[in-house]
């Protein structure tokens, strides 16, 4: 079993769909362990996507991710990381396969519902820039 970190972004807080993404999550055998909505900084948004800081639309992303409350969540199950991205589908929704969240909520490339962790050591990372450990059972 493995954990991911998985956020559900702006756009979608924005539309109640946090019930129907999680719904996909479970459908798909990934159980939430945990989850909180928050509402990020520019600053906390800046560090957690610091990997894409030279990346042209860097701020734009930075922007939209601090634009509203987000919800954090940590999913597991077999594979959790290469099946949550399974269940999101293509970071651009056009290039999605349908059923994936992105085919069916994401608005376009930049406002695209979820977030989810690509690797195992990101994944930790993440996970632990959300969650403490007395909030993770
Ligand atoms: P995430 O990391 O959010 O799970 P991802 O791994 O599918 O998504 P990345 O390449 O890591 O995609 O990009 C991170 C995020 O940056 C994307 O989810 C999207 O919100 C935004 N993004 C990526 N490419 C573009 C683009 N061409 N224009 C605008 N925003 C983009
Ligand atoms: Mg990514």
């Amino acid at each position: 079993t493995e954990r991911t970190l998985s956020i559900i972004k702006p756009d979608a807080t924005r539309r109640n769909l946090t019930g129907k993404i999680n719904a996909k999550f479970e459908d798909a055998g990934l159980r939430i362990v945990a989850q909180k909505r928050i509402h990020l900084t520019k600053a906390q948004a800046g560090e957690f996507y610091k990997v894409h800081a030279e990346r042209p639309f860097y701020q734009e992303l930075v922007d939209f991710m601090a634009s509203e409350p987000v919800v954090v969540q940590v999913l597991e199950g077999d594979n959790a990381i290469a099946k949550n991205r399974e269940v999101m589908g293509a970071t651009n929704p056009a290039d999605a396969e349908s059923g994936t969240i992105r085919a069916e909520f994401a608005e376009s490339v930049g406002e695209n519902s979820v977030h989810g962790s690509d690797a195992p050591e990101t994944a930790k990372e993440e996970i632990a820039y959300f969650f403490s450990g007395l909030e993770l059972v």
